[in-house]
């Protein structure tokens, strides 16, 4: 089985374009969506649909996400996220909002479990240090934890002996060994945050047993004129370019 493991879209098309145009030239069987399909971005309702009509699909619900549908007390986002999420529910039809709010907080495919954050907390926690995710290892089963959330691809291999967390820089291929487990990051898809602004995204091929990372060029300029023009907040827009 091949999987399209992606995360983070926050409702950008063109990057969800890039990342889906690669998937079908690369004939993956499956995907699998880390959440946070809505957010910060200019297209919420084209993004959950292109995403709901994918074949064979595993997707988790996102803080973003969790936050339109009312399961999240806006509260805790910063200014301008709360903003676009305000906007962003009044742009979907009921039949997004249902697709969106019916999302689970996590998932379990071919001994992978899939969440947002983190096992421990499935839609808030980012897993940042070597020490929480020695922690979260122990709070799933699977050989594999999918996750998304941080907008930075990452690799954290851990056995009896020893862990490693790798930062993912650029494209690469790796091969999952069979004594270790994994928590894996494929990156964000439409607002990358590691000083990279091109779409990140991964296949796991699980015949060879390797998990491919790869970064795709997509039409900002696209998005950031859509941004204005539907009056999303400056600086959202600007970070686009940056990948911060
Ligand atoms: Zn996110």
């Amino acid at each position: 089985m091949r999987y399209a493991v992606f995360s983070d879209i926050h409702s950008n098309l063109e990057a969800l374009n890039a990342a889906l145009g690669y998937y079908k030239k690369e004939s993956v069987d499956s995907y699998i969506c880390c959440g946070d399909i809505v957010g910060y971005g200019p297209d919420p309702k084209e993004c959950i649909e292109l995403i709901a009509a994918l074949p064979d699909i595993t997707a988790v619900m996102g803080n973003h996400d969790a936050a339109v549908c009312g399961f999240k007390d806006i509260r805790w986002f910063h200014e301008q996220a709360k903003e676009v999420i305000i906007w962003t529910e009044k742009q979907l039809a009921e039949k997004d909002t249902k697709y969106l709010c019916g999302l689970p907080r996590k998932a379990s495919i071919n001994d992978m479990t899939v969440v947002h954050g983190s096992p421990s907390e499935p839609i808030n926690e980012y897993l940042l240090t070597v020490a929480q995710m020695k922690e979260n290892l122990k709070l799933f089963t699977e050989q594999i934890c999918l996750v998304g959330h941080t907008h930075a691809p990452f690799i954290f291999a851990g056995s009896k002996k020893e862990s490693e967390l790798l930062e993912v820089k650029g494209d690469l291929k790796i091969i999952l060994e069979t004594g270790k487990r994994y928590i894996i990051n494929p990156g964000s898809v439409g607002q990358p945050r590691d000083s990279n602004p091109l779409a990140s995204c991964a296949i796991y091929d699980t015949a060879k047993r390797e998990f491919g990372f790869v970064r795709l060029k997509y039409d900002i300029k696209t998005t950031q004129r859509k941004m204005a023009s539907k009056k999303l907040p400056q600086y959202l827009i600007e970070r686009l370019a940056l990948g911060s």
